[in-house]
């Protein structure tokens, strides 16, 4: 049973014995495969399967610390759809001394109509906001492979005999881009990580050779609980995670109007003229508007009905319909934002003097911030 190999996909030890134990996989596999993966990377991967995470967050973090023992190049991966919510903000403390890249992913799910240098800016003025120096940021797609020739030459260059780091919070595509990174190195298909729509695909550090160079290693994410996608049911991730460019949908709204997002969360227009709304979230999720007399009424009657997700009959999350209230006053100026964590934002052109409320789950991140687009 001292197999001393790990898998492929998610970095844990691989044994043979207990099924229900992590690291799991069939002796017959273990033996005909070069890249032997666990069971659960194997369901992951071939039938879309829920990935259960057997580790806590101690276990993350002390694989995490290390890295700041080491002489090291850190590649600091974010989700450009959810900046705050996927920020690791104790990146300081893990990393100590050793230079970052800063990798802004997803960048395929912005619209179409994005002015990347705009973006690109906003990105260095948070990213100072936050007191961390990065030696250069990237948007990419690791999932479309853009950019990422870019992000290999940043590397290359920088790199020396050191081993790369590819850290940041479960979900931000950590593991597509090294896919995308070792494509790029020349790498032979072989070993290929385990990416899932789920947070906590990757369970242990995974070292991978750089051909002429050091290793690339991938983290296990740190696990978040203030990101809608960290609270809904699979059925539910699919219904808030955009998988294309984002179509905002601006609705001209009046005061005492109020727009759910699906059933997770409301936005309530309290005071100011009429204006635009305009939303960024999955195309594929459900916006609902109402008069706010009737908004309460509506949830009662129609949560898991009209208003999904959550859905009736699936086993409900009692965090998701325990909601707090964030109450914003915005006034005239520069765009904001009102971003609710994991399913997205609410974008206003800061012309008039506005009261917002928004219910959402206790716990999930909402905050206002200067506006991404
Ligand atoms: P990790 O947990 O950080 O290693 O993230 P994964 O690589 O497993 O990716 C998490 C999810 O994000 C998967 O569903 C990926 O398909 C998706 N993803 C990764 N990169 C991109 C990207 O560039 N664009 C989009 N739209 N999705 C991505």
């Amino acid at each position: 049973h001292d197999l001393d190999l790990t898998c492929s996909g998610c970095g844990i030890a691989i044994q043979t014995e207990e099924k229900s134990e992590p690291g799991y996989a069939p002796l017959n596999s273990v033996i005909e495969r070069e890249n032997p993966v666990c069971q659960r990377c194997y369901r992951i991967k071939h039938y879309n399967e829920v990935a259960p995470v057997p580790l806590n967050n101690e276990g993350f973090q002390k694989i995490l610390s290390d890295i700041g023992r080491r002489n090291a190049l850190v590649v600091k991966v974010v989700d450009l759809f959810d900046f705050a919510g996927s920020w690791v903000k104790d990146i300081k403390k893990y990393v100590g001394k050793n230079p970052i890249l800063l990798v802004a992913n997803k960048a395929d799910l912005l619209p179409r109509s994005t002015n990347w240098e705009r973006v690109e800016n906003w990105l260095a003025h948070e990213v100072k906001k936050q007191g961390v120096a990065v030696d250069q940021i990237f948007l990419v797609s690791a999932k479309k492979r853009i950019e990422i020739e870019n992000v290999k030459t940043a590397i290359e260059a920088r790199v020396g005999n050191r081993d790369v780091y590819v850290v940041g919070t479960a979900n931000v595509g950590k593991s597509t881009l090294i896919n995308g990174l070792l494509n790029s190195f020349g790498e032979e298909e072989g070993a290929e990580l385990t990416t899932s729509r789920y947070p906590g695909t990757t369970l242990s550090t995974i070292r991978i050779d750089l051909p002429g160079h050091g290793s690339i290693i991938d983290t296990p994410g740190i696990m978040t609980t203030h990101r809608l996608t960290d609270l809904v049911s699979p059925k539910g991730l699919r219904d808030i995670t955009p998988e294309e460019y984002i179509n905002p949908k601006t609705f001209q709204l009046n005061d005492n109007q109020a727009l759910f997002l699906g059933g997770l969360a409301r936005v309530d227009y309290v005071e100011g003229p009429k204006q635009g709304f305009t939303f960024y979230c999955a195309n594929q999720l459900n916006v609902h508007r109402t008069k706010l007399e009737n908004a309460d009424e509506l949830y009662e009657k129609h949560l898991g009905t009209l208003l999904t997700p959550p859905y009736e009959g699936e086993e409900i999350n009692p965090v998701l319909t325990n909601w707090v209230t964030h109450s914003f006053t915005l006034k005239s100026g520069h765009p904001q934002d009102i971003v609710i964590s994991g399913i997205g934002w609410v974008t206003l052109r800061g012309q008039h003097y506005t009261t917002v409320k928004v219910h959402a789950p206790k716990g999930v991140d909402v905050h206002t911030r200067r506006a991404l687009i």
